[in-house]
């Protein structure tokens, strides 16, 4: 009888403290989450707004439908915005001072450069035997459609290393097994400027763009080195800049 007694006792205390040990997990889980969220938002660096001109957003989802305007000027015989020109040439100086001379590959293109481009993609393959449909969906796997590239805005920019060039003068994703390329990727943020297409799959699914190791773009240090600390890409950014001017408006 006592036996018994003392075993039951035993089972029941067992069974109250893995309910007790679960409650305590489950509710140390939830805290945690909110954390998490409550530190993205609340981080956010101060006084920017998705609006600003450097956070432009240029993709398939959100097109130009006519060229922008804004100041131009002249790099390496390429056109880029004139308020990135500086940070332009201190981010290839800085790579010349660590030991890589770089080549700045392209920097703005009108919407009706982009227009002849895809034109031209497009006729080569339908000469090439294709249907329309299928020479459309070729060049477009190939060329940004007209409206939906970021070098419309002046504020991209291709630049790579001298010898990552060499070896892949038609631009790829394993230039990055370059030093130069390498330095590049690592001290784009010091000088306000972001890898904009990353390899990894979460930044691929947002940006509907495949890796590129070469294209930069300027959004300034303090949103740079925010983004790249927090694996943001500019889709996601602007994204948490809109809720928290939402959620300011609302309060
Ligand atoms: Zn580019």
């Amino acid at each position: 009888m006592w036996k018994q007694l003392r075993i039951w006792s035993f089972t029941l205390a067992a069974i109250l403290l893995i309910i007790a040990l679960q409650a305590t997990l489950g509710t140390h889980k939830v805290g945690q989450k909110q954390t998490v969220a409550q530190k993205t938002t609340s981080s956010l660096p101060k006084g920017v707004k998705a609006s600003d001109w450097d956070l432009v957003l240029v993709n398939k989802q959100h097109m130009l439908k006519h060229e922008m305007n804004f100041p131009k000027a002249t790099l390496e015989g390429k056109i880029v915005d004139q308020r990135i020109v500086s940070a332009v040439e201190d981010f290839q100086k800085g790579a010349q001072q660590a030991g890589y001379a770089t080549t700045l590959v392209s920097g703005y293109r009108s919407i009706a450069d982009q227009t002849q481009v895809f034109n031209q993609v497009l006729q080569n393959n339908e000469a090439g035997g294709d249907s329309y449909d299928k020479a459309l969906a070729a060049t477009k796997a190939v060329v940004q459609t007209p409206g939906s590239s970021e070098h419309h805005t002046g504020q991209a920019i291709d630049l790579a290393g001298n010898d990552a060039l060499a070896k892949y003068p038609g631009l790829e994703g394993a230039m990055d097994q370059f030093a130069s390329q390498k330095w590049l990727i690592e001290h784009a943020p010091d000088y306000g400027f972001i890898l904009r297409f990353p390899a990894d799959k979460k930044g691929m699914e947002e940006t509907g763009i495949d890796y590129e190791s070469w294209h930069f773009r300027y959004v300034g240090v303090k949103n740079a080195k925010y983004m790249t600390k927090h694996h943001l890409t500019l889709e996601a950014y602007v994204k948490e800049l809109n809720n928290r001017a939402k959620k300011q408006s609302q309060s």
